[in-house]
């Protein structure tokens, strides 16, 4: 055995995906599986499969590259980079645009291949990360994809909340649907996707069908079960489908407040210490490369997460039932944050259990 270890339970995502996929095409939505929180790895990705989404996206065309094994469409996420024309009318089906140049990068490169690459144009609808913000820019956009021989524009998309932290309201699809119907019929086209968003789309499914809407983005709400607009879990999900393992490598009774003038920490800030007098400290190999302190909850409720290091993590476990031992194992679950970058982290074996 070696640690720290990322286990995935193969049946729990699974599950996770199920709810999703499932609420979702009730409304006629369809689900685009988004594997950029694990990096694309692609025996997690088979779990998004099998629990029925019907395309894979991901932010980063190496993750996509890494999936081209399985049987379903893929998605480039993020604005792609005219440097990456090339791979990513190789490595994925459609992606998401919002810059003429770019688009005319991939139709060359498309026609190279003797490929029809599809486009999705982004409108921003006021999270101020990418798309057109501007209709009339979108309108001239429109003119000019349908001039280009290498790609098809098969529909729309938004994104909100990722940046801007803007939560979607039945407004922002009803723009959406708007813009839509003025593009068929101003061009006599038709737009067979409207990607209305992300994980944070997902309350309003509670009230609403999302007319037009037939296609969602998801990824935090297929890994961990919960929606983004306000953090609730989903019904039929579960969080710990990714758990984190770490061993203890010392267990010391120490004081809670350091001894001496208290400087700079290792990440340049100046620490601040309750005093809850002489406590069980346990410490674990694992950091801050490898985790983020905010939203990694230990399993055992009765350890506290007391700070950490790059490479250390300090935890106070005197409240605990388990009288924890050098060697011991201590388990977590994760948030988005925490989730991502140990799976970004090289220093954490990933294990899919079945
Ligand atoms: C990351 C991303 C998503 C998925 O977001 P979640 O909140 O994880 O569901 C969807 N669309 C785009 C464009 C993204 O970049």
């Amino acid at each position: 055995m070696s640690y720290p270890k990322l286990i995935v339970d193969y049946e729990i995502l699974k599950n996770n995906v199920k709810a999703l996929v499932n609420l979702c095409n009730s409304k006629g939505i369809q689900v685009a599986g988004v594997t950029k929180v694990f990096c694309g790895h692609p025996e997690i990705a088979k779990a998004y499969v099998d629990g029925g989404v019907s395309f894979l996206a991901d932010s980063r065309i190496e993750n996509l590259e890494r999936l081209k094994n399985l049987n379903v469409p893929k998605i480039m996420l993020r604005l792609p980079m005219i440097s990456e024309a090339e791979k990513v009318v190789e490595f994925a089906d459609i992606s998401l645009n919002s810059e003429i140049e770019t688009i005319k990068a991939l139709s060359e490169k498309a026609l190279g291949k003797n490929l029809v690459h599809k486009i999705v144009l982004m409108v921003d609808l006021g999270d101020l990360r990418e798309g057109y913000y501007k209709e009339e820019d979108l309108f001239e956009a429109v003119e000019e994809v349908l001039k280009l021989e290498g790609v098809q524009l098969i529909g729309l998309g938004t994104n909100l909340t990722c940046y801007g932290g803007v939560i979607p309201s039945m407004d922002h699809i009803d723009r959406l649907n708007r813009l839509k119907r003025e593009i068929e019929e101003r061009f006599s086209i038709e737009l067979e996707i409207l990607s209305g968003g992300n994980s944070s789309s997902i309350h309003l499914l509670a009230d609403h069908d999302l007319e037009g809407i037939n296609n969602l983005r998801l990824g935090e709400s297929l890994v961990l079960g919960t929606e983004s607009a306000y953090g609730e879990q989903v019904e039929g999900t579960r969080n710990d489908a990714f758990r984190i393992q770490a061993q203890i490598i010392e267990v010391k009774e120490k004081p809670s407040v350091p001894t001496g003038e208290i400087g700079r920490d290792a990440f340049g800030k100046v620490p601040t210490f309750v005093d809850r007098g002489v406590r069980k400290r346990i410490l674990c190999a694992i950091g801050k490369q490898d985790i983020d302190l905010e939203t990694l909850y230990p399993v055992d409720k009765g350890v506290i997460i007391l700070g950490g290091s790059s490479d250390h993590l300090i935890l106070d476990g005197t409240d605990s039932e388990i009288d924890y031992k050098v060697g011991d194992i201590i388990e977590f679950t994760m948030h988005y944050v925490s989730l991502l970058r140990a799976m970004t982290s090289e220093y954490i074996k990933k294990e899919v259990i079945y």
